[in-house]
């Protein structure tokens, strides 16, 4: 067994989940995790999300009285500064009109980390979900190669932000622009990340989708294990994520099959070191 504690899940007040507190705390102990985190989604610095954070770090806090093994930690994403900006002055997304401009917009995240801190979060994952260098650009047709540049601005952006605990499912793509053949990815945008998240003492995260069957190939899935393992081997400590949304997911054990077969060896998937936890 390799994976011993799962750093990524989401509980019911994410918006996009349902999962209660008790039911996780229920699956660590059956799959013998030592340690659950639960980040549920700080997207926009609006009122509807800065609540339902609130509303995580309520539960959770109410759990860990009979709980020490759950820690509180969120999940942040990338989000265009314009509309960040937008939203500090009016309080929420209606009305936000991208501006045109030549330039991809400023990366802004929903949260400063005093912030975060101030209300017992722990630790972030920080994770690229869609573009946000362009107007609109969830309307647009998927472009591979441009969505590659900009997953790897994203990426390069969180490595260095200090909010950001570990880079959470690296090029992750609800479209699967590059799940055929990871080798797509130019080895040299790679090995840029890797370097920022040493010099930055950020953790890399593996997640549990990266090795389900819908979409990736068999190809892509080895290769993306090797990816990690590379990480690895550089001195970037990884850590699991199932990211569980409405059940907990037994991600671990097929992530355990390619994680093995790329070389992985017990104690190599790690928890985040006390020391790292704010
Ligand atoms: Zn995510
Ligand atoms: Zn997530």
């Amino acid at each position: 067994m390799l994976i011993h504690s799962d750093w990524h899940i989401h509980s019911e007040a994410s918006y996009d989940a349902t999962l209660t507190l008790q039911q996780i705390a229920d699956s660590a102990q059956k799959y013998g995790f030592r340690k659950v985190g639960i980040t549920d989604h700080l997207n926009f610095n609006d009122e509807k999300f800065r609540n339902d954070l609130k509303t995580s770090v309520k539960i959770v806090r109410e759990f860990q009285k009979n709980c020490s093994f759950m820690i509180q930690g969120v999940e942040l994403t990338p989000i265009e500064k314009p509309e960040f900006d937008h939203i500090a002055k009016t309080g929420t997304r209606e009305g936000y009109i991208a501006p045109v401009q030549s330039a991809p917009y400023a990366i802004e995240l929903g949260q400063t980390k005093q912030e975060l801190m101030a209300q017992g979060v722990r630790y972030a994952i920080g994770a690229a979900h869609w573009r946000v260098d362009v107007p609109n650009a969830k309307a647009l047709e998927p472009d591979r190669d441009a969505c590659i540049k900009e997953w790897y601005r994203q990426q390069m952006y969180l490595a260095c932000d200090e909010r950001v605990t570990i880079l959470g499912h690296p090029w992750w793509s609800s479209k699967g622009l590059w799940y055929e053949d990871f080798s797509v990815i130019p080895r040299s945008m790679n090995m840029d990340i890797a370097a920022a998240l040493k010099e930055n003492h950020k953790y890399v995260e593996c997640n549990a989708h990266f090795f389900r069957p819908t979409k990736k190939t068999e190809k892509f899935r080895c290769q993306y294990a090797e990816f990690l393992r590379e990480l690895h081997e550089m001195g970037i400590p990884v850590t699991y994520g199932s990211d569980s949304h409405s059940e907990y997911k037994d991600g671990h054990l097929l992530a355990e099959k390619y994680l093995t077969a790329a070389g992985f060896k017990d104690g190599d998937i790690v928890e985040l070191k006390e020391e790292d936890l704010w």
